[in-house]
């Protein structure tokens, strides 16, 4: 069998770099194996789930580096997960409770104080056609619960049952049965909460593998149950850790400035954000990688750590500045020429090791075209008489160093008190690429227009 993954968010907001993680994670697996990456988009919430959210995931995913294999989509297979329900029904696996969220509270609290774990009585079970009957009379409508294989004989008699598989990340897991609630599957409105539809489709699609946040580690535990209910064998699971804030706050997807679609938008490389992404919160070293394929050969599952990761722009901004200094012109070609920045190749080779992100090459062009001169009181005949001396071209990378030997011959003037006075008067500003490739690119009219 293909290895199969799948990158599963709900459409439902915009995709924070915690998501990214997901998403990346699964693709390297599948990457590295030969294997196919599924997006499913897990949009069963019909009312919160929309079709913008679900392009923006898209374009992330893309602009990630990522194209998924297949596009799916869980609002396609309402009938599959019926059909599924109904299968475990007839099992006597998903059964009727009538208990208002206020009732189940009361529950747990009482369990609580008499010093017994909070897990679901199963009174539900206990209910005949009659009792059902009368419940619904009193307009009360069932949700369904999945019946945990976590007892002896009667559901009643729970027992110790260890539920284990070999995380591809976690190493090896084992979680109690007996500690968990029997999981609600369908609403009381008929709708499905996520654990079932998540099982039918990861069947029906042939995944190999489900790799998610460890948040999900309890409800592995529940679904490799459901997958055996259904005649399934369970496929392998990984899980690896959350990303916080740097504050230590849990993402969320109203964190907007997070979001891959606002850090595409603030000018940062895509290899940036998916390195950081991916070796944060690992035993690696966090590095600037500069293509998936060397992200593909540097990422192994096993040296995600357990414990929480923070993200910090600032460390975001440290890789992103590496990628940029080094950045061959043909990567950001098109970048630059959509928002008219000129000067080709050798613009981009001056420049580049002068800026962050590469937005910002805009600002130093700005400065090679429409540049307005500083000149303070005291350079003013100094630069005068630099103007006098200004070569005539045709220009070369000598032009420079002709220029300023006559400078230093004419006027005694050298080192900071030749430089700066000329860098302000070309660029107006007081640092900035090396003098001798502005020169070049301002050319020799822009220059004399800059000088007193
Ligand atoms: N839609 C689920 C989530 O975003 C998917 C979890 C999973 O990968 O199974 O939490």
């Amino acid at each position: 069998m293909t290895p199969t993954v799948r990158f599963a968010p709900s459409p439902t907001g915009n995709i924070h770099i915690g998501n990214a993680r997901t998403a990346l994670i699964n693709w390297l697996f599948a990457k590295k194996a030969n294997g196919e990456f599924i997006l499913r988009f897990d949009d069963t919430d019909k009312a919160r789930s929309k079709t913008e959210y679900a392009d923006q995931i898209l374009k992330d995913i893309r602009w990630l580096g990522i194209e998924p294999d297949r596009i799916e989509r869980q609002s396609d297979n309402f009938p599959a997960y019926d059909d599924a329900a109904q299968k475990l029904r007839d099992a006597g696996l998903l059964y009727a409770c009538y208990e208002t969220p206020d009732e189940l509270d009361r529950k747990r609290k009482r369990q609580l104080a008499r010093g017994l774990p909070p897990v679901y009585d199963r009174s539900g079970l206990g209910l005949d056609e009659e009792q059902k009957v009368k419940l619904e009379a009193e307009g009360r409508k069932p949700h369904w619960r999945f019946l945990l294989p976590n007892f002896d004989g009667e559901p009643g008699n729970m027992v110790r049952t260890s539920v284990k598989w070999n995380d591809v990340i976690r190493a090896e897991q084992s979680i109690d049965l007996a500690s968990m609630s029997d999981p609600v599957l369908v609403r009381e409105d008929g709708t499905y909460l996520y654990t079932l539809p998540s099982v039918v489709d990861d069947i029906k699609m042939g995944v190999s593998h489900i790799i998610r946040g460890d948040d999900h580690v309890t409800n592995t535990a529940a679904q490799i149950a459901i997958f055996k209910a259904l005649g399934a064998t369970p496929p392998g699971f990984g899980h690896h850790n959350l990303l916080t804030s740097a504050s230590g706050e849990g993402l969320s997807k109203r964190l907007g400035s997070l979001s891959i679609a606002s850090l595409n938008e603030d000018g940062y490389e895509p290899m940036a954000v998916a390195s950081l992404a991916v070796l944060i919160g690992t035993s690696n070293a966090v590095d600037a990688v500069a293509t998936m394929e060397e992200l593909v050969q540097r990422f192994d599952p096993a040296t995600v750590t357990k414990s929480p990761a923070r993200f910090d722009v600032a460390e975001l901004d440290g890789l992103n500045k590496k990628l940029v200094h080094i950045k061959p012109y043909k990567e950001v070609r098109e970048r630059l020429e959509d928002v008219d920045v000129g000067g080709g190749e050798a613009f981009w080779n001056v420049v580049r090791e002068n800026i962050n992100k590469v937005p910002e090459a805009a600002d130093w062009w700005q400065m090679v075209e429409h540049g307005k001169p500083v000149i303070d009181e005291e350079d003013a005949g100094f630069l005068s008489e630099c103007k006098e001396l200004l070569p005539a071209e045709p220009w070369d990378a000598s032009t420079w160093n002709q220029w300023t030997t006559q400078i230093k011959q004419k006027t005694g003037r050298k080192g900071r008190g030749l430089f700066m006075p000329l860098r302000k008067a070309l660029t107006g500003r007081e640092h900035g690429p090396e003098l001798a490739a502005i020169l070049l690119l301002v050319g020799r009219d822009k220059t004399l227009a800059r000088l007193p």
